[in-house]
């Protein structure tokens, strides 16, 4: 029995579902989540099917989170979406289920859950969710299908990175082929708000970059604040520093209010989650995230990337 039949047979034998994803959720994490939430709930209508986390203020457009008591996790089944490692695992309740699946696109460096599906081919969690809702024959409902290309559409930069494969084209054409408002999500996910526009004014004018194409600029809590901008705010304006010819890999040290950085960090071709790695943080070859604790560390991140980009040149 492949690991799709094994899912499926689990969500039929329990009665409540409850549906994780990670902190800092990004249309991925949501999208997977709410995405596979709604397809659970149009065929199996007497389950009952929860999304749970806190509700990101800049993401609540796409889909909202249910209110889930701690009473609802007895004999539940619990399904996380797209967290590689259980630190980023949002609601820690994710434990007080009977059983636990892990259902990722991350490399599986933390193999958390009784059950798990990790494909690091994956452009995305939705592409799994998607593809689940494929091979199972479960037809997608509207709201679903709109979810799960939102996930995509988000994580593969709009079909820009290396991970959007030909699978994710099929994926993606399939779900264009149900009737949600795909004018109105496209124009909302390629959408930002002028204070957001004037950050990444900024963030073009300090960029600092080498000679060998790495690149950096640091977003301090005084600057957020003087922009009106929340920390989440950012995640718009991360792949800008990409658009610049020269820039190989790039990272944006984003300054918390207990004064530590989280370090968005990207690449073009060059492996850079090892150097997340040995920061506190993680992610894919080529979109991590770090956190640093000083500004000699910061210092020491980029010196890093720096050597990422002067060897294996490319
Ligand atoms: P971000 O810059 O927050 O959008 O993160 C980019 C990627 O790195 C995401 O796919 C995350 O899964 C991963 N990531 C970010 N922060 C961490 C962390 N602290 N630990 C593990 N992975 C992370």
């Amino acid at each position: 029995m492949n690991i799709m039949n094994e899912i499926f047979e689990k969500i039929q034998a329990y009665d409540t579902i409850i549906i994780h994803r990670h902190q800092n959720p990004d249309p991925d994490a949501i999208g997977s989540q709410v995405g596979l939430r709604d397809l659970l709930r149009a065929h199996f209508p007497q389950k009952r099917v929860l999304a749970t986390g806190y509700d990101e203020p800049t993401l609540t457009w796409l889909a909202e989170m249910d209110e889930v008591k701690d009473e609802d996790y007895a004999e539940a089944l619990v399904i996380v979406c797209d967290t590689a490692n259980t630190p980023r695992i949002d609601d820690k309740r994710y434990t007080n289920g009977d059983f636990l699946i892990k259902i990722d696109h991350h490399p599986n460096d933390d193999a958390y859950g009784d059950l798990l599906w990790v494909d690091t081919e994956s452009s995305s969690t939705s592409e799994l969710i998607a593809l689940f809702a494929k091979e199972l024959d479960l037809e997608l409902p509207v709201s679903a299908a709109r979810l799960l290309y939102a996930g995509i559409v988000g994580d593969t930069g709009r079909f820009l990175y290396p991970a959007t494969s030909t699978r994710t084209f099929e994926i993606a054409a399939y779900l264009r082929s149900i009737p949600f408002d795909f004018t109105a999500l496209a124009r909302q996910m390629d959408t930002i708000n002028l204070k957001t526009a004037k950050l990444q004014g900024y963030v073009y004018d300090h960029l600092e970059i080498d000679e060998h194409g790495a690149a950096r600029v640091t977003l301090t809590q005084e600057l957020l604040k003087k922009f009106d901008l929340r920390d989440s705010e950012t995640a718009a304006i991360v792949g800008a520093p990409g658009r610049i010819d020269t820039v190989s890999v790039w990272a944006i040290f984003v300054e918390q209010a207990d004064g530590h950085f989280r370090v968005r960090m990207r690449s073009k071709r060059k492996v850079i989650n090892e150097i997340a790695k040995r920061h506190n943080g993680g992610g894919h070859p080529l979109a991590s995230g770090a956190n640093s604790y000083s500004l000699e560390e910061n210092d020491q991140i980029y010196k890093e990337l720096q050597e990422v980009a002067r060897t294996n040149e490319g």
